[in-house]
C-alpha cells in the first residue's frame, strides 16, 4: 500500500485528491495551514482509517515518512494569493525546496502542482509545453506566476542535481464542487451571483479567454501522471482546451441557473492574461488522458453543490 502525502489536502483540488487516493486503496497523510482549505473539504474522511490530517505551513520543513508526495499547497485565487504575496511566493519557493528536501531524504516520487500562470500574458495561442512565456515579473500577480516558475526551476534541479524522480503539471483553470464560496475566482464568482440574484461582476469587457476544466477529469490525470514511467518528468499541460469568453461563461452560467442577475463590468485586473488555452497533445500522447466532461455538465455538478452550501 503506497502511503501517499498531499500538500493542500484540504482545499478544493487536494481534497479530491485525497478521496481519489483512499478509493485507490493509499494511505493518504493531508497536511494543510487552512489558509484556503477547510476542514469541511475532508470531514467526511476523517472517520477512515486510511486517512490523517495535519496542520502545518509547508515553509516549515516536514519529517514524515511517505513514498509519494502531491505538492499542491498554494493559494489559487488572484484574489487569494494577493492577499499576502511575500507568503505566497515564500509557499512556493520554501514550500517546494521542504517538500525536495523531504523527497530526496526518503527517496520518495515528487508532484508539483505547477500552473498555466507560467505562460503569463501568452504570444503563442494555444500554449504548448514549450513556449516559456510573457511573465511580468514586478506586478500584482507575479507572487504567484514566479513563485511556481521558481519552483520548476527547483524541481528540475533536484532532478538534474539530486535524480530525484519528479513529476511536473501546469494545471489550466480548473472547476467544480468543493470551491470556496468566496474563493474570488470567476466561476465560483458566478454561479454564487446567478444563485443569490446579484450582479454578475465582469472584468474588463469580459472578451478575455479562458478554457475550463472539471475537476475529475483533472484528478484522473493527476494519477496517471503520477503513476507514469519514470523518465516522463513534465511539465506537461493539464486541462480542457475548450475555450471561452467571460462574457460566455456568464450566459451559460444564467441560463443553467435560470437567473435573472444582470452583468456588471468592473475594471479589469493589471496583467489579467486575455487568452488561455490549453496544447493537450503530451498529456494525449505520454498519459492516454483527454478531458471528458463538457462544461455545461460540470457547471451543472458545481451548481448543485453551491445550491446546498447557500442553503
Ligand atoms: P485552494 O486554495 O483551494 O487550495 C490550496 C490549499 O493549500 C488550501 O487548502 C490552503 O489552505 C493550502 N495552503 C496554502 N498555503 C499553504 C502553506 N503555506 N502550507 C500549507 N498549506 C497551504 O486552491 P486549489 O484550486 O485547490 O489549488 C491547488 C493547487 O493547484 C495550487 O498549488 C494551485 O496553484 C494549483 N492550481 C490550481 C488551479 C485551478 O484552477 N484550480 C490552476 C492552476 C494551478
Ligand atoms: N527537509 C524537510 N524534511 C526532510 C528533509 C529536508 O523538510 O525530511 C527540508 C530541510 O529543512 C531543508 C530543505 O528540505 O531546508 C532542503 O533539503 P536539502 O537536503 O535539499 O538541502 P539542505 O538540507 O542541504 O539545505
Ligand atoms: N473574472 C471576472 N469576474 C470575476 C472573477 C474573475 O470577470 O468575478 C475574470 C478575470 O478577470 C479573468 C478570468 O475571469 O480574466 C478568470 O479569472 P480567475 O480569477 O478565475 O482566474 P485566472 O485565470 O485569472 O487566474
Amino acid at each position: 500500500m503506497d502511503r501517499v502525502l498531499v500538500t493542500g489536502g484540504a482545499g478544493f483540488l487536494g481534497s479530491h485528491l485525497c478521496e481519489r487516493l483512499i478509493k485507490d486503496g493509499c494511505d493518504v497523510l493531508s497536511v494543510d495551514n487552512y489558509f484556503t482549505g477547510r476542514k469541511e473539504n475532508i470531514e467526511h474522511l476523517f472517520g477512515n482509517p486510511r486517512f490523517e490530517a495535519l496542520r502545518h505551513d509547508v515553509t516549515f520543513p516536514l519529517y514524515v515518512e511517505v513514498d509519494q508526495i502531491f505538492n499542491l499547497a498554494c493559494p489559487a485565487s488572484p484574489v487569494h494569493y494577493q492577499f499576502d504575496p511575500v507568503q505566497t511566493t515564500k509557499t512556493s519557493v520554501h514550500g517546494a525546496i521542504n517538500m525536495l528536501g523531504l523527497a530526496k531524504r526518503i527517496r520518495a516520487r515528487v508532484f508539483q502542482a505547477s500552473t498555466s500562470e507560467v505562460y503569463g500574458d501568452p504570444e503563442v495561442h494555444p500554449q504548448p509545453e514549450s513556449y516559456w512565456g510573457k511573465v511580468n515579473p514586478v506586478g500584482i500577480r507575479s507572487c504567484y506566476d514566479e513563485g511556481k516558475r521558481c519552483a520548476e526551476t527547483l524541481f528540475f534541479d533536484y532532478w538534474r542535481q539530486h535524480q530525484l524522480e519528479i513529476k511536473v503539471v501546469r494545471i489550466f483553470n480548473t472547476y467544480g464542487p468543493r470551491m470556496h464560496p468566496n474563493d474570488g475566482r470567476v466561476v465560483s464568482n458566478f454561479i454564487v451571483q446567478a444563485l443569490k440574484g446579484e450582479e454578475i461582476t465582469i472584468y474588463g469587457r469580459g472578451e478575455q479567454t479562458r478554457s475550463f476544466c472539471y475537476v475529475d477529469d483533472l484528478i484522473e490525470a493527476f494519477v496517471r501522471m503520477m503513476r507514469s514511467d519514470k523518465d516522463f518528468t513534465g511539465p506537461v499541460n493539464i486541462g480542457n482546451p475548450a475555450e471561452f469568453t467571460i462574457l460566455e461563461l456568464a450566459e451559460k452560467i444564467l441560463n443553467l441557473t435560470h437567473s435573472k442577475s444582470k452583468l456588471r463590468f468592473l475594471d479589469l485586473p493589471s496583467d489579467d492574461p486575455k487568452q488561455r488555452q490549453p496544447n493537450i497533445e503530451l498529456a494525449k500522447d505520454k498519459l492516454g488522458w483527454t478531458p471528458k466532461v463538457a462544461l455545461e455538465d460540470g457547471l451543472k455538478e458545481t451548481i448543485a453543490y453551491f445550491k446546498k452550501v447557500i442553503a
